[in-house]
């Protein structure tokens, strides 16, 4: 059977532009660059707080087609930098309102969704983490107890407890939290295309910023002048348009859909998501039309754009994780495997800001946790730009200003950041010591 280089969901409609390009200058009051998850929340709250505003959403190709058309899984209340590292940059309430508006973002989603006809097949499921080793097991104890002190739930779980989720013939303990939803990000950012459509949000695929200034963005397609400029583009970058992130590409593999018999061996029935505790995780989840998806963050490549396709080796090492994992699978085809860029900042910080002086907003670096980010970052963003001085306006992460990586080395660096702590996970299972180089990989997740 041929293999697939693109996500099972994106046959047909996903790739054909709906929405003609810029028609020449125009004007608008708000210009939202880049139609993934982040532009397009960052729409809809706009016309949510001022149905009026006239908003102009571009887009250089077409809806969803950077990383949130091609994201495997859900959305989840974590955050890229770890409660206890945000703590000492910011102080243990400022994370608290953070952790809380986080898990608050999970039910906004799916509330949004819901009340919107958003076919994206939301299911509140949680995410179950497995321990593979006593060092791995020490890690999601410690975990439990720093999410206490932040009023984060993560229940710890024996064997029999995991098992209760999923069953994997390796797993020796694991931790449940309730707040990571599956669902078909693909599908709902063409939702959330359809609802600001109809609202009033003027959509213009095919058609590239080229230049944001003061009050003005340049297009291949003409000009815009406007009031404010929302940069939401995503792992593009760095250069006059995005943010100071750099690209790596992640592999993600999906199996054919699996019989029902196959399901029960393996669990994972109410729509969990699950993970391999570890430093750089796997993670996967089961489909609404019964595939397993899964994908490692470890096996990225570097590079904006260029692997779009297959890693023939990354994937093959994937779906070895994945047999090794439920070996019910070896028996069972992969069908699609295909990579997705990530954006990274050199901080490891995700941020949303508005640069009152020239009108400037943005969002990015929300690394793999931009679906319920992107949803934050549009309701925040919609109350810079409207005025509200709200709760959301005050979180740690509004106006963080993330350090550009060095020129030459931002791939390199963004690799070894997030392979590095691949090698520690590998000599923790092999030798349950704790790897002391993941102190200068990074900063800690938690
Ligand atoms: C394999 C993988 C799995 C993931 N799993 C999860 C997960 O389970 N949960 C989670 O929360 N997150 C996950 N993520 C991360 C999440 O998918 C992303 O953080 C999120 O989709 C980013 O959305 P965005 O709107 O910021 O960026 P994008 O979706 O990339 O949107 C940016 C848009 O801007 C456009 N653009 C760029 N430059 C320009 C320009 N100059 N002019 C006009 N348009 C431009 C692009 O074409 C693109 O459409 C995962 C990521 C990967 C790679």
């Amino acid at each position: 059977m041929s293999v697939v280089a693109a996500p099972p969901w994106s046959d047909g409609a996903a790739a054909r532009a709906v929405h003609a390009p810029l028609d020449g200058d125009t004007t608008a009051d708000v210009v939202v660059v880049g139609a993934g998850a982040t532009g397009l929340w960052t729409a809809y709250y706009l016309l949510e707080a001022d149905p009026a505003l006239d908003v102009l959403l571009l887009e250089a190709g077409t809806v969803g087609s950077g990383t949130s058309g091609s994201t495997a899984f859900g959305c989840s209340a974590a955050f890229p930098v770890g409660p206890d590292a945000l703590a000492r940059d910011h102080g243990p309430d400022d994370v608290r309102a953070l952790r809380a508006a986080l898990r608050d973002t999970v039910v906004e989603v799916g509330g949004v969704s819901a009340a919107e006809e958003i076919d994206c097949g939301f299911t509140f499921g949680g995410h179950v983490t497995l321990a593979r080793s006593a060092r791995q097991a020490a890690h999601l104890h410690a975990r439990a107890a720093q999410a206490l002190r932040w009023e984060d739930e993560l229940h710890v779980l024996d064997q029999a407890g995991v098992t209760a989720h999923v069953r994997s013939p390796q797993v020796v303990a694991g931790a449940w939290t309730p707040d990571a939803a599956r669902l078909a990000p693909a599908r709902l950012v063409h939702g959330l295309a359809r609802v600001v459509g109809q609202r009033g949000v003027r959509l213009a695929e095919g058609t590239r910023a080229l230049r944001v200034s003061p009050r003005a963005v340049v297009t291949d397609h003409g000009t815009v002048r406007c009031r404010h400029v929302v940069r939401a583009t995503g792992a593009s970058g760095p250069g006059p348009v995005a943010a100071p992130v750099a690209a790596v590409q992640v592999p993600a593999i999906a199996t054919q859909p699996l019989p029902a018999a196959t399901w029960r061996e393996i669990g994972l029935a109410r729509g969990e998501s699950f993970g391999v505790a570890g430093h750089v995780a796997v993670h996967g989840h089961r489909t609404s039309d019964g595939r397993l998806v899964v994908t490692c963050r470890a096996a990225a490549r570097a590079g904006d754009t260029g692997h779009r396709g297959r890693l023939p080796h990354a994937h093959e090492r994937l779906r070895r994780t994945l047999v090794d994992l439920f070996p019910v699978l070896a028996d069972h085809a992969v069908t699609h495997a295909w990579t997705t860029p990530l954006g990274v900042t050199r901080d490891g910080y995700a941020s949303v800001g508005l640069d009152r002086t020239t009108g400037v907003a943005w969002s990015g670096g929300h690394d793999h946790d931009g679906v319920g980010l992107a949803n934050l970052a549009g309701r925040t963003l919609a109350d810079l730009l409207t005025g509200v001085d709200s709760p959301l306006t005050g979180l740690p992460w509004v106006g963080h200003r993330s350090p550009g990586w060095p020129s030459g080395l931002r791939h390199l660096g963004a690799r070894a950041t997030i392979r590095g702590g691949s090698w520690v996970d590998r000599v923790e299972e092999r030798t349950e010591r704790a790897g002391r180089v993941i102190a200068a990989l990074g900063r800690d997740r938690g």
